[in-house]
C-alpha cells in the first residue's frame, strides 16, 4: 500500500432494506431470480460508494451478495446437507441448528469469483475479499462423516485454497480469512488451526489476512465478553504460533476491548489491522477516539504495518451508523497519519 495507515472495514456492511431485512443475521432475501442477482450487484455498488465516500482506502464488497459469512461458502460445497440439521454449540457459546456433513466435502464450482471480478471492475482502489477460515467453518457444522474436526478442516482448507487462487486471479489484493474460532479453541489453533490456514493460502502471491475477533455485536457475544474478566488475554495463546506463520496481516478487535494492547508485540513483524471501531454499540466514535486507539497500537506495531480497521463486521448495524463509523475511522486515521508523517 502506497499510503500510510490505509483504512478498511473487517468485512460486512448493512444491506439495503430492499434487498434483505436490515439489522439481522441470516436475513432472507427480498428478491429472487435475476432480480436478486441484479439487486446484489446494485447493493455491492452502493457499499463500494459508501466506503469511498467515507474515505476507506481498501474496499470490500461489504458481503452484500452473501447471507452469512460462513454459511454462504459452505452452501456451495458438496458433502453438506442443509436439510439434515443438528443442534450444536457454536464457539462453545450458543446453540444453533446447523447443517450436517454427510459425505466428502469439495468445491464443485467457484463461489465468490464472479462477485470479486465485478468489484474489481468497479474500482481502482486495492480490494480485500473475506472468506471463512477452516476452523470457523468446522465449528459451524455437525460432522457425521469425518468425525474429526481436524480432518474436516484440512478438506475445507483445500476448497478454500482453490477459491483463493481464483480470487487472486480475479484481481483481489488481500484475501482475508475470518477465524473468530481462534479466540476460543487455543489448543486446536496451535495444533492444526494455523496449519490448515497456511494450506488455504498455499501458493498465493497476493496479501493474506486472518481476522480474529470477539464476534458481531449480537447478544450471545456481548454476554460472553462479560464473562472474560477485566483483561482479555485470548490473543496471547495464539499469537506466538501466528507470528511464525506465513500469514501477512492479522486483523484484531481493539476498540473498547479489554485486550491489553501490548499483546500486539507478540506478532511483531506482521501487518496489523487494528480494530478502532466498536461494532457492538451504535454510538459513533469521534475521530479523536479512533486516533487514541491507533496511537496506542503504534507503540507495538511500526507505522508502515498499521492498518486501521473495524473490530468486526457491521452487518447488524443500521446503515447510517455504519456510515458514520466508517467516516470516523477515516478521519481518525487521517489525524494519526499527519502526526506520523510530521
Ligand atoms: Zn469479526
Amino acid at each position: 500500500m502506497a499510503r500510510l495507515l490505509p483504512t478498511s472495514t473487517a468485512g460486512s456492511l448493512p444491506k439495503p432494506s430492499w434487498l434483505a431485512e436490515p439489522e439481522v443475521l441470516w436475513s432472507p432475501w427480498k428478491l429472487e431470480g435475476e432480480g436478486l442477482a441484479e439487486g446484489k450487484r446494485d447493493a455491492l455498488r452502493l457499499a463500494l460508494h459508501e466506503q469511498r465516500h467515507a474515505g476507506i482506502d481498501i474496499a470490500s464488497d461489504g458481503e452484500q451478495s452473501r447471507q452469512h459469512f460462513v454459511t454462504t461458502f459452505i452452501e456451495h460445497l458438496s458433502g453438506v446437507d442443509f436439510n439434515q440439521r443438528e443442534t450444536v454449540r457454536i464457539r462453545d457459546r450458543y446453540e444453533a441448528s446447523v447443517p450436517s456433513v454427510v459425505g466428502e466435502v469439495s468445491r464443485q464450482k467457484p463461489v465468490f469469483v464472479e462477485d470479486a471480478r465485478f468489484l474489481r471492475g468497479q474500482t481502482d482502489q486495492p480490494i480485500k475479499w473475506a472468506l471463512p477460515g477452516p476452523m470457523t467453518m468446522v465449528d459451524t457444522l455437525y460432522d457425521g462423516h469425518y468425525k474429526s474436526r481436524e480432518k474436516l478442516a484440512w478438506e475445507f482448507a483445500k476448497a478454500l485454497n482453490e477459491e483463493a487462487r481464483e480470487l487472486e486471479a480475479a484481481g483481489v489484493d488481500i484475501i482475508q480469512f475470518d477465524e473468530p474460532a481462534f479466540n476460543v479453541f487455543f489448543d486446536e489453533v496451535n495444533d492444526w488451526g494455523i496449519a490448515t490456514l497456511e494450506k488455504a493460502i498455499d501458493g498465493l502471491t497476493c496479501e493474506t489476512a486472518v481476522h480474529i475477533c470477539y464476534g458481531y455485536g449480537i447478544k450471545a457475544n456481548t454476554d460472553w465478553k462479560k464473562t472474560l474478566g477485566s483483561e482479555w488475554r485470548q490473543y496471547e495463546e495464539v499469537f506466538p504460533r501466528l507470528q511464525k506463520s506465513n500469514i501477512d496481516i492479522v486483523s484484531l478487535e481493539c476498540q473498547n476491548a479489554r485486550v491489553p494492547m501490548e499483546l500486539i508485540e507478540l506478532i511483531r513483524g506482521k501487518k496489523v489491522m487494528v480494530g478502532a471501531i466498536d461494532v457492538a454499540t451504535q454510538e459513533i466514535e469521534t475521530p479523536e477516539e479512533v486516533a487514541a486507539t491507533l496511537r496506542k497500537a503504534l507503540q507495538f506495531v511500526d507505522a508502515e504495518n498499521l492498518y486501521p480497521s473495524t473490530n468486526c463486521g457491521m452487518a447488524p448495524l443500521p446503515r447510517h451508523v455504519a456510515r458514520g463509523k466508517m467516516q470516523a475511522l477515516a478521519a481518525g486515521a487521517a489525524i494519526v497519519r499527519k502526526e506520523v508523517e510530521g
